[in-house]
This record gives C-alpha cells, structure tokens and sequence, in this order.
C-alpha cells in the first residue's frame, strides 16, 4: 500500500489538471485528496456531500424559490454590470421594498483638498418615486454634471441608463414576488442566491487554478534542469512551508504525529480557496516526484494536451492511451 501512495498523489494532481470544467476539477479535488490520504469512504461521501457544486446547488433548491432566486441573481449580476462600467459612478444601494431611492457614490474627478480624504467619493441620492420615469432624467442630468466630459462617456451614459432602467424594474419584480411570500420562504431564496454566488466565486478560483497547473506541469516536464527551474524552486518553497510535521498528544497520553492534511481539512474548509487547493496540489506534487523514476513519467500528451503518468508497460508511451490506440497496434507509443 505505502509504496503506491506516490501514484496516488501523482494521479490526485493529474486528474485535477485534466478535469474539463471547473465544476469537475473540485470534485475530482475531493476524490483524489480521498484516495492518496487513505481516508474512507464515509469521508468521501460527507466531503463530496458538502462540496460546494452547481449540481448541489440545483439539488437544494426548490421549485418555489426558483423564480425569485433567479431574480436575485439577475439583479446581483446587473449590478455587477453597473459598477464596472467604466465611469466613477457605482451604485451602492436600492432599497426597494423601503423608500425606493438609489444611492450612488460619485469618485471625485479632482481630489478635494480641503477634506481630510481628498478622494472621498460624494454620495448622491435619487428617489425613484411611484410612477414616471423621472428619477431615469435625474441620474442623466447626475452623469452629465459628474462624470468626465468625453465622448466615448456617451455611450457609457446609455448603457448605465439602460441597466438603471432594468435594474429598478427587476426590484419591482422582487418586490412583487416577495410581498406574497412569508418571511422566511424570502430569506431562504437569498441564503440560495448568496450559495450559488459563493460556488461561482470557488469556480472561477479553480478555473484560474486549472490554466495555472496546466502551465505548471508543462513546464516541469519540459524543464531541463529541475535545480534551475523557478516554477520547480517557487512551488517548493510552498512545500515545505506546508510540509511541517507536528507533535500531538491524544486523550490517553499516547503522542502521535498529525496528518498534514487532516479529513476535516476537506470537509470544513476554511480560509482561501486559492490555498485551500493550491497547497494540496503542491504537497502531492512533490510527494509524487520524489519517488525515484516518477518525473520521468509524468508527460503531457502532444496530441490531446492530457497529462498522463505513464505506466510500466507503456515507458515510452509519449501519447495518452487513449491517443496512442487511435494510432493502431505496431506504433511505438503502444510498447
Ligand atoms: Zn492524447
């Protein structure tokens, strides 16, 4: 058992690498980190069960929050669109279902120098009121007087007053949905809406980590010398910062030396998720390489881009398995 639990920190980081979507790569995380720690199958099922997943999300929401959710993030996502338009003018708040006025925070086009924060953005409040459009007149009338006198501002203007327009619009929908439900079916649809933000957030980290052990492992397999490499050098300053061994003593007396990576680290994640994948990845990274032979078989596959641990009976393999039988029997990929 011990001496395959170098493949198995090889394969945890090679399957992490090769997962097609980001969604897959987590999961796949979960199951490598199962196998390569030895830990059992009670562990994988409570950890994958917790794992912050899109599918996990569909399976807990209901069909009556559906709607609202839906709404929410839609409104979560125009405000994003809002406040990256590319103007000094974000908008903080809408209160909907109170006073309905927006608030925007203005950034000064000068610094103020009398105040004591010379870039202190100025707030400004405009009352969408009942009916009408114009409180749409006022944020122009506020975007002509505020932001920098430009051309290319024009088309930002219209953009800005497009999703102002669909923003207040989306806050009547909620309101509407909202104003026949109880209290706590409300609160509910924003606990959903607040997870899925959180998964996509985790998403894009591992999306982001993805290209990143992708440049990674092709760089260690093409290095020339591993002394010389700084990707190599880099990664193992993080190894042996996360390789630290510590004396613990248990209930009866006994001293033990704690796991690295404890089960709880997986099922109660805690702190950045960048890290939180990042120094697995990299302790398995050098427990894989350590065992003699093994950087040797570490390749990438030139026709897929898979990366692949080549077995004993395919030491010259320098194509996936799955390439190398499309290329029929008698090749030397098939040795
Ligand atoms: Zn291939």
């Amino acid at each position: 058992m011990k001496e395959k639990q170098d493949q198995h920190f090889g394969k945890l980081v090679v399957d992490f690498v090769n997962a097609s979507t980001a969604e897959e790569a987590g999961s796949v995380f979960i199951g490598g980190a199962a196998a390569a720690f030895g830990f059992g199958s009670g562990f994988l099922e409570q950890a994958l069960g917790r794992y912050p997943t899109l599918r996990l999300f569909e399976d807990a929401l209901s069909a009556g929050d559906r709607e609202l959710v839906g709404l929410l993030l839609e409104e979560r996502g125009l405000l994003s669109v809002i406040n990256n338009l590319p103007c000094n003018i974000s908008l903080a708040s809408y209160d909907y279902d109170g006073d309905k006025v927006l608030t925007f925070k203005i950034q000064p086009l000068e610094p103020k120098w009398d105040r004591e924060d010379p870039y202190e953005e100025d707030v400004l409040q405009v009352p969408v009121g009942t009916g009408g459009k114009a409180w749409l007149e006022e944020v122009a009338e506020m975007f002509d007087d505020r932001a920098p006198l430009s051309t290319d501002m024009d088309e930002v203007k219209e953009k800005l007053l497009a999703c102002m327009g669909e923003f207040v619009e989306l806050g009547d929908r909620i309101l509407a949905i909202r104003s026949v439900l109880p209290p706590e079916r409300t609160h509910e649809a924003q606990k959903m809406a607040a997870f899925y933000i959180s998964i996509q957030a985790e998403q894009e980290v591992l999306a982001e980590l993805l290209e990143r052990w992708r440049m990674i492992l092709d760089e260690i397999i093409a290095a020339e010398t591993l002394s010389r490499n700084h990707v190599l050098l880099d990664l193992l300053l993080v190894y042996n910062m996360v390789n630290r061994r510590e004396l613990a003593v248990g209930e009866d007396g006994a001293f033990y030396e704690k796991p690295i990576f404890e089960q709880s680290y997986f099922t109660e994640r805690a702190g950045l998720a960048d890290e939180y994948y990042h120094n697995v990845l990299v302790y398995a990274l050098f427990e894989f390489l350590r065992a003699k032979g093994n950087r040797d078989k570490l390749r990438g596959c030139p026709d897929c881009k898979t990366f692949f641990i080549a077995g004993p009976r395919r030491a010259k393999g320098m194509k996936c398995s799955r390439c190398a039988k499309k290329k029929g029997r008698g090749t030397r990929d098939e040795a």
